[in-house]
C-alpha cells in the first residue's frame, strides 16, 4: 500500500478515536449536569416542604392572634381540620407552647386541669420561666410531649428564646424527641405569637409581649420519607446541622459516602430558619447506568468499521494496481522484444535489398555492354528476328537497371543518416521544381506555392519528397497540369501537400499505391517503376509524420503529409 493510503487510514482511525472521546466527554458533561440538577432538586424539595410547614405554623399562630383564648377542644378541632396526615406528610404533630412567668403558673395549671385533671409540667429545671407544651395533636403519637417544658434543655430553650426575640420562625438544633422510641435525630420548628395579636418590632417589646409559640416536632427520617419518598432519584444525601448528623440516606441500598468513591458529589450549605443545614449529595451506583448513552460506543464501532472497510478498499486497490502494473510491464517487455525483432528484420531486409540491387548492377552493366558489342560485331549480319530479340535484350537490361537504381534509392532513403536542422520548406520545394525544370517546361505545368513555413527536417530527403510528388503530379495528368504546393492546418496541426488536377486515383487503390513496385498503369501508358511513393512514405515516416492521399477519379489528387506528428493524432 502507498504511504498516502496508510496516512488516510491512520488519520481516519485517529478521527474515530477523537470523535469517540469527544462524544464521551460530552456525555460525561451531560451526566454531571444531570447530577447537579437532581441534587439541587432534592435540596429544593426539602426547602419547599419546610416552607409549607412554616405556613401551617404561622396559620396556627394566627389562630392565637385572633382569639382571646384557644381551649383544648378548639385546638383539637383546628388540628383535625389541618388533616396533617394528608396535607403535611413528614410532620409528627402540631402543637402550642405557652410562655409562663412563675406568677402565672398556678392560674395556667388550674385552667388546663379543668379539662385535663392530670396535666402537669415536666421536668423540673432551674430557669426562671416556663415554656410548657400545652396542646399537641395528634395526641396519641405525642403523648410523652404533653406538658414538656422547653426550658429544661438548652437546645430547645435557646431556639424558643430566639423565636421570641426575632419574631421569626426558628428551628432547634438536632435533638431526640421524647416521643421517638427509636431515638433518632429530630428537631422542633417554632413560630412565635404575641399577646393581643400584636406584632412587636423590637426585641424588648417581643420579650415583654410574648404569649407563646406554635410548634411542630419532626423526626428527621420520617420527614425525609414524607418529602422524598415519591421521588425516583439516583442521588443519595445526608444532612448535618454543624457537626450533628440529622439524616443519612438509607434509600440507596446501603451505598454510603464511605463506600466505593461515588462518581460525583456535592456539598451545599442551606440557611434553614436560624440554623444552617449542610447537605452532602452523591451519585449512586445506578446513576451512571441510568444516564448511560450508547452514542460513543456506536461512534467507535461505526468508525472502526469504516476504517476497516477503507483499509480493505485500499488493499484491494493496491493489489489491482500492482496487477495492472505487472501486466503493463509484461506488455511493454513483449512490445520491446517484438520491436527489436521487427527492427532487426527491417534492417536485414534493407541490407539485403541494398546488397542485392548493388550486386545486380554489375551483371546488368555486363549484359548491356555485351549486347552493344554483339550488335556492333555481328548486328548487320543477323536476320531481322534476331536483331529484334537483341533489341529486347538491350531494352530489358536498361529497364532492369532503372529498377535497380530506384530500388537502391529507396533502400538508401531508409538507411542514410538523417541530418536534421531547421530548414525553410519553401526552399526545398523550389529546388525540387528547379530539378524538374525540363519536364515542367515540356508539359507547360503551372505551379503555385502556399506560404510554406520553416520545419525541422533533413533537406535532402524533403527535397526528394517534393521531387517525387511534383513529378507524379506532372506525369499523371491528361491536360495542362495545374499544381499547388499546399500548407494548411487540420485540427490545429500543420499539414503540407501537393495538389493536382490530374487523372485521380480510385478509392480502393489509395492505400496500395504507397507499396513499392505497386503501379496502377502499364508502362506504355505512363512511365515509371512504382517506387516513387514508397520512397516518399519512407521519407515522411523518418520525420515522424504520415503520408496519405485524398483523391477522386478525374477530379485530381491531393497528396498530404505531416512532419513530426502522426495523422492519427489529428482530431
Ligand atoms: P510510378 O510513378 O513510378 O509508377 P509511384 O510510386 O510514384 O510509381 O506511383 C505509384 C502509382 O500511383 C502510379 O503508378 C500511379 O498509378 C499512381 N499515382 C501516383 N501519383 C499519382 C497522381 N498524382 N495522380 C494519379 N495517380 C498517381
Amino acid at each position: 500500500m502507498h504511504w498516502v493510503h496508510w496516512l488516510v487510514v491512520c488519520l481516519s482511525v485517529l478521527l474515530t478515536f477523537g470523535a469517540w472521546h469527544f462524544s464521551k466527554m460530552q456525555i460525561a458533561k451531560r451526566v454531571e449536569s444531570r447530577f447537579h440538577l437532581e441534587a439541587d432538586r432534592a435540596v429544593e424539595l426539602i426547602k419547599e416542604r419546610m416552607e409549607l410547614y412554616e405556613y401551617a405554623l404561622w396559620a396556627s399562630a394566627a389562630l392565637f392572634d385572633a382569639s382571646e383564648r384557644v381551649d383544648h377542644a378548639e385546638w383539637i378541632t383546628y388540628a383535625n381540620s389541618l388533616r396533617i396526615d394528608q396535607s403535611y406528610p413528614g410532620i409528627n404533630g402540631i402543637g402550642v407552647i405557652h410562655n409562663l412567668q412563675p406568677s402565672e403558673l398556678e392560674a395556667y395549671l388550674d385552667r388546663e386541669r379543668l379539662t385535663r385533671p392530670d396535666y402537669r409540667i415536666h421536668p423540673e429545671h432551674k430557669e426562671s420561666e416556663y415554656w410548657p407544651i400545652t396542646y399537641i395533636e395528634p395526641a396519641s403519637a405525642n403523648i410523652k410531649a404533653v406538658g414538656l417544658d422547653m426550658a429544661f434543655e438548652s437546645n430547645r430553650y435557646t431556639a424558643i428564646k430566639k423565636a421570641r426575640d426575632t419574631g421569626k420562625a426558628q428551628l432547634t438544633g438536632p435533638i431526640v424527641l421524647v416521643q421517638d422510641d427509636m431515638m433518632t435525630p429530630g428537631f422542633l420548628f417554632y413560630t412565635p405569637f404575641y399577646k393581643g395579636g400584636h406584632k412587636p418590632t423590637t426585641t424588648e417589646e417581643r420579650q415583654a409581649l410574648i404569649e407563646g409559640v406554635t410548634y411542630a416536632p419532626f423526626i428527621m427520617c420520617k420527614l425525609m420519607h414524607g418529602t422524598l419518598a415519591q421521588q425516583n432519584r439516583h442521588v443519595g444525601l445526608s444532612i448535618r446541622d454543624g457537626d450533628d448528623p440529622l439524616y443519612h440516606d438509607e434509600h440507596l441500598g446501603g451505598q454510603d459516602v464511605g463506600d466505593e468513591e461515588p462518581l460525583y458529589r456535592k456539598r451545599v450549605d442551606v440557611p434553614m430558619y436560624g440554623r444552617t443545614w449542610t447537605f452532602d449529595l452523591w451519585s449512586d451506583s445506578d446513576f451512571l447506568t441510568a444516564s448511560s448513552d450508547s452514542q460513543p460506543y456506536m461512534i467507535l464501532m461505526g468508525g472502526l468499521l469504516i476504517d476497516m472497510l477503507l483499509l480493505a478498499l485500499f488493499v484491494l486497490l493496491s493489489r489491482a494496481n500492482r496487477n495492472a502494473l505487472a501486466y503493463a510491464d509484461r506488455m511493454t517487455e513483449e512490445l520491446r522484444v517484438r520491436t527489436e525483432h521487427l527492427e532487426k528484420s527491417n534492417k536485414e531486409l534493407d541490407e539485403f535489398s541494398y546488397v542485392a540491387s548493388h550486386d545486380l548492377q554489375e551483371p546488368l552493366r555486363k549484359l548491356q555492354s555485351f549486347s552493344t558489342l554483339l550488335r556492333q560485331d555481328v548486328g548487320d549480319s543477323l536476320n531481322e528476328n534476331a536483331q529484334t530479340d537483341l533489341k529486347y535484350i538491350s531494352e530489358s537490361a536498361n529497364r532492369m537497371q532503372t529498377l535497380v537504381k530506384d530500388l537502391l534509392a529507396l533502400s538508401r532513403t531508409g538507411r542514410s543518416e538523417m541530418e536534421t536542422s531547421t530548414i525553410p520548406l519553401r526552399q526545398c520545394a523550389l529546388r525540387a521544381i528547379e530539378d524538374l525544370d525540363q519536364r515542367i517546361t515540356e508539359s507547360g505545368a503551372q505551379i503555385t506555392l502556399d506560404d510554406l513555413p520553416e520545419v525541422e527536417g533533413d533537406a535532402t530527403l524533403l527535397n526528394q519528397l517534393y521531387q517525387n510528388l511534383i513529378s507524379n503530379a506532372v506525369k499523371y495528368c491528361d491536360s495542362t497540369p495545374v499544381i499547388r504546393l499546399t500548407a494548411q492546418r487540420e485540427g490545429g496541426v500543420p499539414v503540407f501537400g501537393v495538389h493536382d488536377n490530374g487523372i485521380g486515383i480510385k478509392q480502393e487503390y489509395q492505400d496500395q499505391i504507397f507499396v513499392a513496385f505497386k503501379r496502377l498503369h502499364g508502362r506504355d501508358e505512363y512511365e515509371g517503376t512504382g517506387v516513387g511513393l514508397a520512397t516518399c512514405r519512407k521519407v515522411v515516416e523518418r520525420h515522424g509524420g504520415e503520408l496519405w492521399v485524398e483523391s477522386e477519379v478525374g477530379g485530381g489528387s491531393h497528396f498530404k503529409f505531416t512532419l513530426g506528428i502522426r495523422r492519427g493524432v489529428i482530431a
